[in-house]
């Protein structure tokens, strides 16, 4: 969307999206357990992709989510371009308000963090909230369509039209094609396993980034706010003890709620909080990064391997396991569960032992990160923190593009986080902004 607005007025421009239009995506955002009643695909496909019904925190920075200033080259346009990105959506809608962290707050914050071998990096963030996030992309969509742009719903691309090394546009499920002089592939993380083909048949350049492997780990709130009142969505990276490996907080979701994510084959955690509905709870992804190399590469095909296994753990649910009961050995059961001071807000659950589903060094890697969390921020490895897994954050199949984000094919651009270029909503959505000004700068050199 962010690249058609680019491209309104100037060229024709079709989205092409497997899922619904907004008003007919059944997502009960009223309802504490969404997952329970929503079309899977509803949350994740459809008319704004996975940020209609996010979180919608806008990360203020070119380096979170993504290194905009290394895919440009320019440190200041990368700013830019958030900026852009964050204006286009105060205009659509998302509310004025600015999270700022605090300076004195945020250095004693830092000291904290750095006294126990962490880090703490603020950002500025924007909170449009899962409530609002539809409307403010409702109205976006709405102004494209005026300005000309068109929409093809409930519509798989199947493939690419490739020729002679030059994309010449996609292929749908029916088998019916589509040409054009320019494609942007930017099928998000439910479209990761798809991409993933596409790169291995038509041979785009790519490379396997990292994926993150984790827990999504549920508190009570008032052990977060002192934090999230200096930063709603603080980020703290931790080098582990025994592993040396790197993990991180994110996505923090304060008086939030734990949802489930359905992909194909496997179920995952997320989660999300509302500007008018608060639970008790604050929760956060607390996540492992995982680089492979030799003999296996292939991050996705592991971090899927990683998500069935829990999956078949938990049949079919997210594991949920107590922090106490972690350390101990041994699996939480629903009476543990009833009895713990922290209620778990994602009911679709099976009480269970998180390392049996999660891959040992992840595991170790994760208790030893909220031991050195729970140091800046006392009681967040309790007994009674909740663990849900898996979390996983597919990135991969970094599809390789030029400062335009054109790939190795000729007009073929690639944008967002299934092209691996992204990790949330502000660098997708300013992946898409390069890519259509990448294409109106080729255009006006045919
Ligand atoms: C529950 C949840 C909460 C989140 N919270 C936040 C947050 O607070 N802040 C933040 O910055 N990020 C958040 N994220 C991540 C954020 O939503 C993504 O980073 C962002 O949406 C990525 O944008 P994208 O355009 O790359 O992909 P997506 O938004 O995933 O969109 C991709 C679209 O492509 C379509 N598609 C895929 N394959 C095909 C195909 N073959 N044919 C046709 N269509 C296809 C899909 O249907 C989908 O609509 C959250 C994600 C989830 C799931």
């Amino acid at each position: 969307m962010f690249a058609a607005d680019e491209l309104a007025g100037k060229m024709r421009v079709l989205i092409i999206d497997q899922g619904r239009d907004i008003s007919k995506r059944r997502c009960k955002m009223n309802m504490r357990s969404i997952c329970m009643h929503c079309d899977p695909c509803d949350i994740m496909c459809g008319v704004g992709g996975a940020g209609t019904y996010s979180d919608g925190t806008l990360n203020l920075r070119p380096d979170i989510g993504g290194d905009l200033a290394e895919q440009t080259g320019d440190p200041d346009y990368a700013w830019e371009l958030v900026d852009h990105v964050d204006k286009v959506f105060v205009k659509y809608g998302a509310p004025e308000q600015l999270y700022i962290p605090k300076g004195e707050d945020v250095e004693l914050l830092k000291r904290r963090a750095a006294s126990v071998g962490a880090r703490f990096i603020e950002i500025t963030q924007r909170h449009i909230g899962s409530d609002s996030a539809p409307e403010v992309i409702d109205n976006f969509e709405k102004d494209l369509k005026d300005r000309g742009i068109e929409f093809l719903l409930s519509t798989k691309v199947e493939d690419l039209i490739i020729e002679n090394g030059s994309c010449k546009g996609v292929v749908l499920k029916d088998g019916s094609r589509i040409v054009s002089h320019f494609v942007i592939i930017a099928p998000g993380r439910v479209g990761a396993t798809w991409m993933d083909e596409i790169v291995k048949k038509h041979k785009i350049e790519a490379k396997y980034a990292p994926i993150d492997v984790g827990v999504r780990v549920e508190v009570s709130a008032i052990v977060m706010d002192p934090i999230t009142r200096i930063n709603r969505d603080p980020k703290f990276h931790i080098q582990t003890k025994t592993y040396d490996d790197f993990v991180r907080t994110f996505c923090t979701n304060e008086h939030g709620y734990v949802v489930k994510e359905e992909y194909e084959g496997f179920i995952a955690t997320n989660g999300h909080s509302m500007r008018n509905m608060e639970s008790e709870n604050t929760n956060f992804a607390f996540l492992v990064r995982v680089n492979l190399t030799e003999p296996m590469e292939n991050t996705v095909r592991y971090g899927r391997s990683i998500a069935k296994l829990a999956t078949t753990i938990g049949g079919g649910k997210p594991v949920l396991q107590r922090m106490g009961d972690l350390r101990r050995g041994r699996r939480s059961t629903a009476e543990r569960l009833r009895k713990n001071n922290v209620i778990n807000t994602l009911k679709d659950v099976t009480p269970g032992d998180i390392s049996m589903a999660l891959p040992h060094r992840i595991v170790t890697d994760i208790k030893e990160g909220l031991e050195v969390l729970n140091e800046i921020i006392p009681g967040v490895a309790s007994d009674s923190t909740l663990l849900y897994a898996p979390e996983v954050k597919f990135y991969s199949m970094q599809v390789l593009v030029d400062r335009n984000m054109e790939t190795s094919i000729k007009s073929l651009f690639a944008a967002g986080d299934g092209a691996g270029l992204s990790r949330d909503i502000v660098n997708a959505a300013a992946t898409g902004v390069i890519a259509g000004r990448g294409i109106l700068k080729k255009s006006a050199a045919q």
